[in-house]
């Protein structure tokens, strides 16, 4: 039997997020949330797999994701065809819909978690990635639309990043659309020599589309091309004017770009994206947009909808350019011991402690051994904690335990000259970790460990 193992590893394109990365991943969390909540906007959690005819139906038959991104599969116990979703906002609308979410009034909802499509890996393009998200549900105006963008940039400001900017169009509605697409074909069509195999493709399908391609070839003719813009009914306008009209009052900058679609067929009005030129080709962070039609298109009463969606490894890396966090501590109190009875008194401890509202990290042993002291101390310093609990054997015979400032001078407390190390009753340890850590933090019992330096 040979012991040469097979090397198992992640499917390409899934990342696995580790530890090191963890608090960068957990700081963008607890801000967004509390942007989130200050906009009085509550969570939601919607499934990870759902009907393959869901994503479909939201999201347009002619779209990329649809064509050919979606993770589907039938369910081998009963042939359902089943799709691991590749956005949010399908997932959320189902879930609003099925739960009559909306019949006292209008919804703010957030979501984050993993969305599944199967592109072609690169920097910033994943199969599996991660999103976090806000719908807006059953408000028509352009003040949620506003709101949606200020509170992105609520966020951006909150993390420190100052290099996104935001793009901005309105795509009207289907009528609009419709008339805009007759002309949009004609001018394609008059210019059929120009147009690559894929917007050849989409031509009568989503011409729309067309507008969005990044084939450099293709730039002169779709800058020239008819602006949906200029095809907006009073009311379509009235609604983007509102818009921009807040976002000036509120020192919002924004460039119109009319070539800023979703090509699907539900989506209208208000389109804006967030994108920054620090990340490279996949730039675009944040991308958002208004669907008044689609509730109802899936049996729902008419109710209209706005959201949003970021990419959160996207932000991740903006973070990671603007400054690495400072280094999280694992823990406030690292406890150290030597010898059965000082392990046992402690385990004791680090319970006790634990019990009192701070973080320990008990001394483990390891294949190779417990280690000596200077080890365990080595480990100690290594952990970040503030301090190190060592119980020896001198320690147990008095019914002490050693407390070690690592990061500075033990404030008060019977020192041993140095004023590093105390050596405190076994009894009031305890109130005496609590003192030191909680009271030099003026009392602050939300003491955190991951400190961000932008
Ligand atoms: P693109 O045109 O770049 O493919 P998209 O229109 O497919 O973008 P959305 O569906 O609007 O993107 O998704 C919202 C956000 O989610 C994007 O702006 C991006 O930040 C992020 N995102 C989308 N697809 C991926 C992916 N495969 N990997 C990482 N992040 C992604
Ligand atoms: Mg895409």
């Amino acid at each position: 039997m040979s012991d040469k193992k097979e090397k198992i590893s992640a499917i390409k394109g899934m990342n696995d997020i580790l530890p090191a990365d963890a608090p960068l991943w957990e700081l963008f969390e607890n801000t967004a949330e509390s942007v989130l909540k200050s906009y009085g906007y509550q969570k939601i959690v919607t499934p990870i797999v759902e009907e393959t005819g869901l994503f479909a139906r939201a999201i347009g038959a002619v779209t990329d994701i649809v064509e050919k991104e979606m993770y589907s599969f039938e369910d081998s116990m009963n042939g359902d065809k089943l799709t691991l979703r590749p956005e949010g906002t399908a997932g959320v609308v189902r879930a609003v819909i099925e739960h009559n979410l909306a019949y006292d009034g209008p919804k703010r909802v957030w979501y984050k978690g993993p969305m599944f499509r199967h592109e072609r890996p690169q920097r910033g393009r994943y199969r599996q990635f991660f999103q976090f998200g806000a719908e807006a549900i059953g408000f028509s105006g352009p003040d949620i639309d506003a709101e949606l963008i200020m509170l992105c940039r609520r966020l951006w400001d909150d993390l420190g990043l100052d290099e996104i900017r935001l793009e901005l169009n309105s795509i009207g509605n289907a009528d609009e659309r419709q008339r805009h697409r007759a002309d949009l074909i004609a001018y394609f069509e008059a210019n059929i020599d120009v147009l690559d195999a894929e917007a050849k493709r989409r031509l009568h399908a989503n011409p729309l589309r067309i507008l969005d391609t990044k084939n450099p070839a293709m730039q002169d003719l779709v800058n020239a091309a008819p602006q949906l813009l200029s095809y907006l009914g009073e009311e379509s306008l009235a609604h983007f004017e509102g818009l921009k009209k807040i976002l000036d009052a509120n020192n919002v900058q924004y460039t119109v770009n009319p070539r800023l679609v979703r090509g699907l067929d539900y989506y209208n009005r208000t389109v804006f994206e967030w994108v920054t030129d620090a990340l490279g080709a996949q730039g675009t962070v944040c991308a958002g947009g208004r669907y008044d039609p689609l509730i109802e298109t899936f049996g729902g009463k008419p109710t209209p909808g706005i959201g949003f969606a970021m990419g959160m490894e996207r932000l991740i890396e903006l973070m990671k350019a603007q400054g690495e966090p400072a280094a999280p501590s694992q823990c406030d109190v690292y406890m150290v011991h030597q010898g059965q009875e000082a392990q046992m008194k402690a385990f004791i401890l680090a319970e006790r402690i634990r019990d009192a509202g701070l973080d320990v990290v008990l001394h483990c042993a390891t294949p190779a051994g417990a280690g000596s002291f200077k080890s365990q101390m080595k480990k100690a310093d290594g952990s970040g904690a503030a301090f190190a609990v060592i119980i020896g054997e001198d320690e147990v015979a008095n019914d002490v335990v050693a407390v070690k400032s690592l990061r500075g001078e033990v404030q008060g407390g019977a020192g041993d000259g140095a004023q590093q190390q105390a050596s405190v009753p076994f009894t009031e340890a305890v109130d005496y970790l609590v003192d030191q850590i909680v009271g030099a933090h003026d009392h602050d019992h939300d003491h955190e460990h991951v400190h961000y330096h932008p």
